[in-house]
């Protein structure tokens, strides 16, 4: 059985957590869960269940959205006297719209040592199974809920040639749905529910028909939609220049790379467009 760090300066050890079957947890996840000293927990309560489950009592802290920032300074303390401490969310992977990033961060400034212990994890059980692309995908998380900030995000997507995965709330649904169809048009879609519990099922659709089914649909959601069609070279040259910069942008180019791509493209010089953006 692997030793868990006897360092003087303790170690962080991110554990996923099941997403429902309580079965999905490896045996070195529940090796670090017995020999840390504190487990930080989203939800204590909700984490205490497992624990009774796995027959293990350890010293629990509360580490959630709401005392990020306070709990963040108390477990680097910890940390640093010597305490190991397991990060748990109270599904699937610290980190992943969960807690974690910042108390990650901070112990990569202060030399820390950061431990993943790998294991379920919405997205990744949700996209393997949807039977799109799983070569290259982006994963968006939640939508915005701001107005402004959620055209925004949608408008990216729209350009996105990469599998795009969401999660998403039941109630949040058919919104959610009627405001990708109108920015990013009919797609396919595969909706995963109820990931490794009794009521597990993957909806393979497009858009316009699941938004039929979507008042239905209960439980938690995973979305997975097929990325935008690649634009052939010959598409490029009918789109508007801010169009054309907007489309390399989407691809992750920077601004030089954007304006030699587009007078590659155009057969123009790149001080053309250089001058045209500026
Ligand atoms: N950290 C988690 C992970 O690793 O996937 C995600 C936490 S996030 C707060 C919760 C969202 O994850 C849910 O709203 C849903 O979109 C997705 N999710 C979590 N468990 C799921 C499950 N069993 N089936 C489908 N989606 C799930």
């Amino acid at each position: 059985m692997e030793k868990i760090n006897q360092e003087d300066i303790g170690a962080l050890y991110v554990v996923a957590t099941p997403i429902g079957n309580l079965e999905d947890i490896t045996l070195r996840a529940i090796n670090i869960l017995k020999e840390v000293d504190l487990i930080a927990a989203e939800d204590t309560r909700h984490t205490l269940k497992l624990l009774n489950h796995l027959n293990i009592s350890k010293t629990l802290i509360s580490y959630h959205r709401h005392n990020e920032n306070i709990k963040t300074d108390i477990l680097i303390k910890e940390l640093k006297q010597g305490k190991n401490i397991a990060l748990v969310s109270d599904a699937g992977t610290p980190g992943i719209c969960d807690p974690g990033e910042e108390v990650i961060k901070k112990c990569i400034e202060e030399d820390i040592k950061v431990i993943s212990i790998p294991g379920p994890c919405a997205l990744i059980n949700a996209l393997i199974c949807s039977g799109l692309d799983t070569k290259e995908f982006v994963f968006i998380g939640f939508l915005p809920l701001n107005k402004k900030n959620r055209k925004e995000k949608l408008k990216e997507i729209e350009n996105i040639t990469k599998t795009i995965i969401l999660y998403e709330a039941p109630h949040k649904l058919e919104k959610t749905l009627k405001d990708l169809k109108e920015i990013i048009g009919n797609r396919k879609i595969v909706l995963a529910r109820e990931l490794t519990k009794i009521h597990e099922e993957y909806i393979r659709e497009d858009i316009n028909s699941l938004m039929e089914k979507a008042k239905a649909i209960k439980g938690e959601i995973v979305l997975i939609i097929e990325g935008a069609e690649k634009k052939e070279e010959s598409d490029l040259l009918e789109l508007s220049l801010e169009e054309h910069y907007e489309y390399y942008k989407q691809k992750g180019l920077n601004k030089k790379e954007i304006i030699k791509q587009i007078a590659k493209d155009r057969n123009v010089n790149k001080n053309e467009i250089y001058q045209k953006f500026l």
